[in-house]
């Protein structure tokens, strides 16, 4: 049932803002964004965490990190792993494209870190998206469940299921670009990865997965996305760095949590 998802507007903060000013802003955004139907979660740069988190305490936002190492310790220069993250984080993004991109993060790999972060006892937001030339040629939906399969190969859907498992449909030609997916589509999608996690084993238990859309959302068009029954809310980079913004998504996510509410009832 889809009324048992959360709506979730989940910030990527990326490679912005320091110690001094994450604090600040995210005690801004949390000032902001009160409504108690929407999870709200941030995820500033490492370095970040522990000011965002003592900024955020008693506001019923998740503190999460964009990433973690599949080892628990060792040589990893400049390396960041789940015991370090204990007591900073409750989520953690993995997956992310541009990890893929820049760090050559394979599925296996991403699988890896999954483990651990599901050991520590954070909640997972896995990205997956295809590329603009697997969208033109009509690849999407196959790199997508190539993506869900390579990550989620050998672990148990109930276990992933009770760590609340989010998977973040992000388009990388929509990432950063200003360009965005048609509501739609990303429904598609959001359809598609549900019906590779039954497929994969998960029986029905796949419907109470979360699935946010990623790629250029604002608060101008997040409606869009919202409107779609099988999209849950939204990762959002840049927007997520404006209080602004931040209010305008929250608020939609938050029309749309209480129809939710309304048509469960
Ligand atoms: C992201 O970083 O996950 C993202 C979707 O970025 P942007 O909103 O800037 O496209």
């Amino acid at each position: 049932m889809d009324t048992m998802r959360p709506v979730i507007i989940a910030a990527n903060w990326k490679m912005n803002t320091t110690p001094a000013d994450a604090g600040e802003l995210a005690r801004t955004i949390a000032g902001r964004t009160r409504e108690p139907d929407v999870l709200r979660v941030i995820c500033p740069p490492s370095v970040c965490l522990a000011a965002v988190r003592d900024a955020v305490t008693g506001e019923g936002i998740g503190v999460g990190a964009q990433n973690l190492h599949h080892e628990l310790a060792g040589a990893y220069t400049g390396e960041v792993s789940a015991p370090m993250l204990a007591g900073l984080v409750t989520w953690v993004i993995l997956g992310h494209s541009e990890r893929r991109r820049d760090a050559g993060e394979t599925d296996a790999l991403i699988g890896r870190k999954l483990g651990r972060a599901v050991e520590a006892g954070f909640r997972p937001i896995l990205c997956v998206g295809e590329l603009l030339d697997d969208r033109e040629s009509g690849r999407a939906t196959d790199v997508v469940r190539i993506q869900l399969a390579g990550a989620l190969d050998g672990h148990d859907p109930a276990t992933l299921r009770a760590a609340g498992l989010v998977i973040a449909y992000e388009p990388v030609w929509a990432i950063g670009t200003g360009r965005t997916a048609s509501g739609a589509d990303a429904g598609a999608m959001a359809d598609a990865i549900r019906a590779a996690l039954r497929d994969a084993g998960w029986g029905s238990a796949a419907d109470d997965v979360p699935v946010l859309y990623g790629g250029s959302a604002t608060s101008a068009n997040i409606a869009e996305f919202l409107a779609e029954p099988g999209i849950d809310g939204a990762l959002v980079g840049g927007a997520s760095l404006k209080p602004d913004e931040m209010a305008g998504m929250v608020g939609r996510a938050a029309i749309t949590a209480a129809a939710r509410r309304a048509a469960g009832a």
